[in-house]
């Protein structure tokens, strides 16, 4: 069934072996970070296959489907009413507020059970994480009261609201939070976690005094061979895991201006238009319902030109392009295109191993 997207098994496994090694050299553990795919069963087997020690999702619904060896981890902040699932299907939970904490520890006392936390500060992207500048110290002896919650570490989100890139500078404020822990508490933490893919710069540059650190949480790097302080290719990596397969329902020669009073389009948006003159026009069977943003969608054939869509069409502008109704059309895609089409049930899964 079209449309489809296909997962290619051998190139997802080689990335993630790739970042592996690159972590793994420098006694870095590696997160693989699976939210991007909505808990798509064969790709976390790459993640697995190709050597990361994490699973981690945002989402507790995919972590609940996720079949898995290793420990896994809730990467956004949990819902207060959400904690009970927490504590039941997920081993490692990122946190940022007392209040969260404790309800946890109240839920591991219910299930007769603990639970890991990874405490995030925020040293100015400005998303999720206690301000590096505030006083944690009488927080941190409050969780450290509760029986049921194993601190096991700190960590921060860089490049993600604020597009703040990680920097000697900036990642020093995180490795001072890790001193005054050690002197204050004498505790000596498991996982000091610096970050996403913006990361992998640094890291593959050697551009810090790596030995601060010791794990990093990785999805784009992984699932795109790409970057994210600067968007940089990785050589040496794929950046076509993911493809699109999408078929053509009609094919017609038509005025590019549309014709008549013009008001609104279906999304309410008002609309306007270019005239040149007639075009060989394309529609394929996918939408906005699968594919919100279009401009994540980039045609094999770069003469294809996607000029519009709607919640179930996408018109293109196929120039001289020799197609047909039937026609396969094939699209690389971008880390929102794969969100979002692995999260719509009219999206067929294919995988192939080759
Ligand atoms: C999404 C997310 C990551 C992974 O980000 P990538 O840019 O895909 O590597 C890491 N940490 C947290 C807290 C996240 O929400």
């Amino acid at each position: 069934m079209y449309p489809k997207i296909v997962l290619n098994y051998e190139k997802l496994k080689h990335n993630t072996e790739k970042i592996a090694r690159v972590c793994h050299q420098r006694n870095y553990s590696l997160m693989g970070v699976v939210k991007c795919i909505s808990g798509w069963k064969e790709a976390v087997k790459a993640f697995e296959d190709g050597g990361v020690d994490y699973i981690a999702d945002s989402r507790m619904k995919n972590l609940m489907e996720i079949e898995t060896k290793l420990p896994k981890v809730l990467l956004r902040i949990p819902m207060l009413s959400e904690v009970s699932l927490v504590v039941k299907y997920s081993d490692i939970s990122l946190n940022s507020s007392l209040k969260t904490i404790e309800e946890i520890n109240n839920e591991c006392i219910t299930q007769n059970t603990t639970h890991k936390i990874i405490f995030m500060f925020d040293l100015g992207d400005l998303r999720e994480g206690v301000f590096y500048k505030d006083n944690f110290v009488e927080l941190f002896s409050k969780i450290l009261t509760f029986n049921n919650i194993e601190l096991i570490g700190i960590g921060t989100n860089l490049t993600c609201y604020g597009g703040v890139i990680p920097t000697e500078t900036t990642l020093e404020k995180l490795n001072v939070i890790n001193k005054i822990i050690k002197k204050v508490f004498n505790l000596d933490l498991e996982i000091i976690s610096a970050g996403n893919s913006s990361m992998l710069y640094m890291m593959s540059n050697n551009q810090f005094d790596v030995s601060k650190f010791n794990n990093i949480r990785v999805g784009e790097g992984i699932l795109f061979g790409r970057e994210s302080a600067y968007g940089k290719l990785i050589k040496g990596m794929h950046h076509d895991v993911f493809t699109l397969h999408a078929q053509i329902i009609e094919v017609y020669n038509k005025p590019s201006l549309p014709e008549g009073k013009i008001g609104m389009n279906a999304f309410g948006e008002e609309v306007s238009f270019e005239d040149k003159g007639n075009m060989n026009r394309a529609i394929i069977g996918i939408g906005r319902q699968d594919i919100f943003d279009t401009h994540t969608l980039i045609p094999f054939d770069s003469n294809i030109e996607i000029i519009g869509s709607s919640s179930d069409h996408i018109i293109l502008d196929i120039k001289n392009g020799n197609y047909k109704v039937g026609d396969i059309l094939k699209f690389n895609l971008t880390y929102g295109g794969v969100l979002s089409l692995t999260t719509s049930k009219y999206v067929s899964k294919e995988v192939t191993y080759e």
